[in-house]
C-alpha cells in the first residue's frame, strides 16, 4: 500500500507517517530528508540544484522528481511507501503517477491530515525547544526548563503567529491543487479533521487505522 500524506506545517504528519511505517512495515520517503541528506555532502551530483533550499526556495520539480525516482527504485521490493512533503505540484503529482506505473504500482491512499489553524496555532505557539539537546516540549507539560540538560526552554524563532499563518496560506494554496488532482484519480482519499486541541498524537492514529479498516484497507 503506497500513502501520500497531506497536511499543513504543524499537523503531526511526520509523527503518523512514522506509526504507520511501524504499522504496516512501509518505508517513508520525505523530500525535506532526501534533501538534506544531499546538502550533508557537497560533492553529491544535485548538491547544487538541492542549496537553494537553504534560502526558503522550493528545489526544482525536475530536480525533486530525479531524487524521488532515485529513491523508488531502491525501494521498489518494499510492501509500500509513504510519501511525505512530495508530491508538491501537480506535475510532481504527474511524474510519481509514472514512476509508480513504471513499477507496477499506484498510489493507493491520499491521507490528508486536515488539522484547523486553531490546533495548529496552539501547538505550535505552545511549543518549547530545549537549545542543547533539540527536544521539543509544550507549555502545557509543564516544564520551564529541559529535565534532561536543566537549561532553560526557548521559544523557536519561527513559532510566531506571523509566520504560522503565512506558511499555513501557502500551505493551502498548493494543497488545495494536489486535493482536486487526487480527488479526480482512482486513489482512496481520506481527510480526518482534527480540531481539538486536546486530541493526543495516539488518537489520531487510531482514528486513522479505523478510516483504513472501513475502506477495507486493513
Ligand atoms: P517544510 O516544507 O516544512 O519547510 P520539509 O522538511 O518538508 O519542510 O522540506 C524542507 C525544504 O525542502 C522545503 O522548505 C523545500 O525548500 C524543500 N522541499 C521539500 N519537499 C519539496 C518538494 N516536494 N518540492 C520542492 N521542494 C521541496
Ligand atoms: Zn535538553
Amino acid at each position: 500500500m503506497n500513502i501520500v500524506m497531506l497536511g499543513p506545517p504543524g499537523s503531526g504528519k511526520g509523527t503518523q507517517a512514522q506509526y504507520l511505517v511501524k504499522r504496516f512495515g512501509l518505508v517513508h520517503i520525505s523530500t525535506g530528508d532526501l534533501f538534506r541528506e544531499i546538502l550533508k555532502n557537497p560533492d553529491h551530483p544535485l548538491y547544487q540544484e538541492v542549496r537553494v533550499v537553504n534560502e526558503g526556495k522550493l528545489v526544482s520539480d525536475d530536480v525533486t522528481n530525479r531524487v524521488v525516482e532515485n529513491a523508488i527504485e531502491k525501494l521498489k521490493d518494499s510492501k509500500g511507501i509513504i510519501f511525505d512533503g512530495y508530491p508538491r505540484t501537480i506535475s510532481q503529482a504527474q511524474a510519481l503517477d509514472r514512476m509508480m506505473s513504471s513499477v507496477n504500482m499506484k498510489v493507493d491512499v491520499v491521507l490528508d491530515l486536515n488539522v484547523t489553524q486553531e490546533v495548529i496555532l496552539y501547538r505550535l505557539l505552545g511549543r518549547r525547544i530545549c537549545p542543547n539537546c533539540r527536544k521539543i516540549y509544550h507549555v502545557n507539560d509543564g516544564y520551564t526548563q529541559c529535565p534532561d540538560c536543566k537549561v532553560p526552554l526557548r521559544v523557536r524563532d519561527d513559532d510566531n503567529e506571523e509566520t504560522i499563518v503565512k506558511r499555513l496560506k501557502e500551505y493551502n494554496e498548493w494543497a488545495a491543487h494536489l486535493k482536486d488532482y487526487y480527488s479526480k484519480s482512482n486513489s482512496v482519499y481520506i481527510s480526518l479533521t482534527i480540531d481539538d486541541v486536546s486530541k493526543t498524537s495516539q488518537e489520531v492514529q487510531e482514528e486513522v487505522i479505523q478510516e483504513f479498516s472501513k475502506r477495507g484497507l486493513v
